[in-house]
């Protein structure tokens, strides 16, 4: 058998062969060979720990303290959320950038036309539908980086919980509820614009939709060929 080759890197060091090491061996009593002893001795170990106050951390229930939980750093990447105008439309325009820049491709995103009227300014496309299977996706953030639109980017949130498969394919509503949450965590309106008119997490100025936020915007033109 193979294994009688393998190099006995014991018995080279220490000059015994195996031969000898199983002569050698040290046989179990009966009591030893039955395990009971032992089992007696690990119920009466855990039995001790049942009264000891607990050394786990809390994770993020309610008895947690500030210090026990984990605060992700600034830029953390966390859960998608897709971003709504002041309008409460989601901003995206299904150009497909994001998709086609994630490495694990696992943005999947069927657009469809969107009337004039749909946003009160021209623009041609809109999700009909748009998925995220977070299963797959790697939090590299280059969907973020990708979007001409800021309209998809990623939340502190890092603890997902799921049952089956299904619940972390992220559909349209989910990431858009994932938007509510979190600028309502930041104590920001839904399009993430604060008390003071401005919109923090837009940096570059970004932040309502420069196609369908203002109004006089290609108003009423549809582009040859659109
Ligand atoms: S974070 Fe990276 S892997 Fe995940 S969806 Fe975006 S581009 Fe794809
Ligand atoms: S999220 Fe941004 S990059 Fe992705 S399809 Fe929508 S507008 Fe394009």
């Amino acid at each position: 058998m193979a294994h009688e080759h393998a190099t006995d890197v014991r018995g080279i060091m220490t000059g015994e062969t195996a031969q000898d090491r199983r002569a050698n061996e040290r046989k179990l009593n009966f009591w030893e060979r039955t395990y009971l002893v032992e089992i007696f001795k690990g119920m009466v170990n855990t039995f001790k720990m049942i009264f000891r106050p607990s050394t786990t951390i809390d994770y993020v229930g309610a008895n947690s303290t500030p210090e026990q939980r984990h605060i992700p750093a600034v830029g953390y990447r966390g859960e998608h959320y897709l971003k709504v105008d002041d309008g409460g439309n989601i901003k995206c325009v299904a150009c497909f950038m994001c998709s086609t820049a994630c490495p694990a491709e696992c943005i999947i995103i069927e657009g469809e036309p969107t009337t004039i009227e749909d946003f009160g300014a021209q623009r041609f496309k809109k999700p009909q539908s748009f998925e995220i299977d977070m299963l797959k996706c790697i939090y590299c953030g280059m969907c973020v980086e990708a979007c001409p639109k800021d309209a998809i980017a990623m939340t502190t949130t890092y603890n997902q919980v799921g049952v089956k498969r299904g619940d972390f394919i992220f559909d349209m509503a989910r990431l858009v509820k994932n938007n509510d949450e979190f600028m309502g965590s930041l104590n920001l309106s839904r399009s993430g614009k604060d008390a003071n008119g401005s919109y923090p997490l837009s940096p570059g100025g970004c932040g309502p939709d420069v196609t369908h936020g203002v109004t006089d915007f290609r108003k009423g033109v549809r582009q040859d060929g659109a």
